[in-house]
């Protein structure tokens, strides 16, 4: 039987030498191939990154919009950092992933983000998952997963970035949970299910 991939019928294996696996068929031989998981325990030299966009996180907080935050790096350097703004801005669509991607490149007159890491304290949705395919970004990390945050919004279980970033043919390391149990303590100091939108 043919087990190939048609989609992307190209070999790639993973970090850790580990032939990657098929959205599509479960075949090996296809798929990012630097899909990553990550522990609290592991966490290093993106530990001061994290904690900067725990410090964002809970300003938007602050601000009275939800407590999400993301920062965008190049080089292990911050070059820009965003909050949710979906109530200030009366926009849906403006989580923090996406408005820092679209303000940052804006800004810089670019159309991609090769070479940039972008760091989410929540796991990225399947808006934000778009954002991040279409600028070719480099890495992604994340603090709080989807699962976890549904413990807190009552919400209906979602795609997570695992599932939607292997739609697309570039390979891209996704890093998360990190930190997860404090990013949730954060998260939970707001009422998700009060001002769901
Ligand atoms: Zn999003």
């Amino acid at each position: 039987m043919d087990t190939a991939c048609r989609s992307r019928p190209y070999p790639r294996r993973c970090y850790r030498g580990e032939l990657s696996r098929c959205r599509h068929n479960g075949a090996p031989l296809c798929g990012p191939d630097r899909i990553e998981s990550w522990t609290d325990t592991e966490l290093s030299q993106d530990d001061d990154i994290v904690a900067r966009m725990f410090d964002v996180a809970q300003a938007a907080l602050a601000a009275g919009e939800r407590p999400v935050a993301a920062v965008l790096v190049r080089d292990g350097a911050i070059v820009a950092e965003a909050t949710d703004a979906v109530f200030g801005r009366s926009d849906p669509t403006a989580h923090a992933e996406r408005v820092v991607v679209s303000d940052y490149c804006t800004a810089q007159s670019l159309l991609h983000l090769r070479g940039y890491e972008l760091y989410c304290f929540i796991e990225p949705c399947v808006m934000c998952c778009g954002a991040i395919h279409w600028a070719k970004l480099d890495r992604v990390v994340y603090a709080l997963s989807q699962a976890r945050l549904n413990e807190l919004s009552g919400g209906r279980p979602k795609p997570g970035i695992r599932e939607l970033l292997p739609l697309g043919a570039r390979a891209l390391s996704v890093v998360g949970p990190v930190r997860e149990n404090d990013a949730f303590q954060i998260a939970a100091r707001y009422d998700w299910r009060a001002r769901a939108l």
